[in-house]
């Protein structure tokens, strides 16, 4: 199914005087350039300004040695319908998270939903539902243009291969985390996610004590046998399995390992210090799981990545790939990496004002969260200074092209 096109496009564009370029690969985390040229809504070059083609564009973000990374990626949300959540009934959280970076959400199922149906039709037509309506608000720029990638159903005693298939022909391409349904045994699963594969639709799998009354706990020996493509919230939601279990997870298994806001800090720590002991830092990516009982966090991912930099003591510039690349990467986005023919989903971004911090970097290891100045999807400019971090030190500038012309 073709995704709907943006209403807008974004033309050529110029980012320049770029003083810190992160990749979102935690293979060459830093750039050598800095300027980004950007056409109808993709990287077209990355490189020093003398060696690009900055000719003739109709705007020139001047990034005034500001830093950009590739726009976070939110690899666990629960969106609903809209720029609406009921969990804490509240409006326009999703825009909110974009003023703290996020260019990129990944439902993990539209759980609550009230009156969520849990008969297996009823299960699909959400699932199409959801993914249509999610596709059509960001054509139409609402919840600030963020990608909200929805239409995760919750697998449900009963299903069937040809339902998966029905569903993947119809463009859903995520199932909600598998444990919040009836499917809470790990052989049951297992088939499920087996059949969701091989439609070409992801899987995540609940890690941890039940969220929300209702709800269950899935050990380590369940995530382990249903073997889903995302250990969901490995350090629990809220609730997590003891660190040994989730070491085990780590070893035994080569699936990814989310990590998340609304989970046990201590185990993100630990955890993620254990995949880069392990050798296996790639696998490590990020989320919210928001909206949650402990509410809605904005700033969620840049707090996981400020909180991950200084307690696990991660070098900021990996951590800033947990929560892109690598997800882009496990997950197969074409957004999340700062490379030619990427989306242009930019966050621009400095040291917040009066962070002891000598930069950028400096102050997310120092475990401050950065400043967001700007941010871009698809090459347009959906905020510039942040209303949700703190101050950022300095922030871009837009110069328009007819004063270029002119
Ligand atoms: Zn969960």
């Amino acid at each position: 199914m073709a995704l709907a096109a943006s209403i807008e496009s974004s033309g050529k564009v110029v980012i320049r005087r770029v003083g810190l370029m992160l990749s979102g690969d935690i293979d060459q985390p830093i750039l050598d350039a800095d300027t980004v040229v950007v056409e109808d809504g993709l990287i077209r070059a990355v490189g020093a300004e003398k060696d690009c083609d900055t000719a003739g564009a109709h705007r020139v973000i001047d990034c005034r040695g500001t830093a950009i990374a590739p726009g976070l990626i939110d690899s666990h949300t629960h969106p609903v319908f809209g720029d609406w959540t009921p969990r804490q009934s509240q409006l326009g959280w999703i825009d909110a998270c974009m003023h703290g970076g996020v260019t990129t959400m990944i439902s993990a199922g539209e759980v609550h939903l009230p009156g969520r149906p849990k008969d297996i039709l009823g299960v699909k037509a959400l699932a199409i539902t959801a993914q249509r309506a999610f596709d059509g608000m960001r054509a139409a720029g609402v919840g600030g243009g963020v990608k909200v990638l929805a239409g995760a159903p919750v697998v449900e005693k009963g299903m069937v291969e040809q339902d998966f298939a029905e569903m993947a022909s119809a463009g859903v391409r995520l199932l909600g985390e598998i444990g919040l349904g009836s499917v809470k045994a790990g052989n049951e699963a297992a088939v499920m996610v087996a059949w969701a594969r091989k439609h070409g639709i992801q899987s995540t799998i609940h890690t941890g004590g039940p969220s929300i009354p209702g709800s269950g706990l899935i050990d380590e020996h369940v995530v382990l046998e249903a073997d889903a493509d995302v250990i969901g919230h490995v350090n629990g939601g809220h609730t997590s399995l003891s660190y040994r279990s989730v070491c085990m997870l780590c070893e035994r298994s080569t699936r990814a390992l989310e990590i998340v806001h609304n989970g046990n800090e201590r185990i993100a720590i630990l955890t993620a210090r254990h995949a880069v002991e392990l050798k296996c830092p790639h696998r490590v990516i990020l989320g919210t799981d928001a909206p949650a009982g402990s509410g809605v966090q904005p700033l969620g991912i840049l707090r996981l990545i400020a909180l991950i930099a200084s307690m696990a003591e991660i070098p900021a510039e990996i951590v800033f790939g947990f929560a892109t690349g690598n997800t882009a990467r496990m997950r197969s986005l074409s957004q999340g990496l700062i490379e030619v023919g990427r989306p242009a989903d930019l966050v621009f971004l400095d040291k917040a004002q009066h962070s002891a911090g000598r930069d950028l970097l400096n102050s997310v290891q120092l475990g401050d969260i950065p400043g967001v100045g700007m941010v871009m999807i698809d090459g347009i400019v959906r905020c510039q200074r942040s209303r949700n971090t703190p101050p950022a030190s300095e922030v871009p500038i837009i110069i328009e092209g007819s004063t270029l012309r002119g």
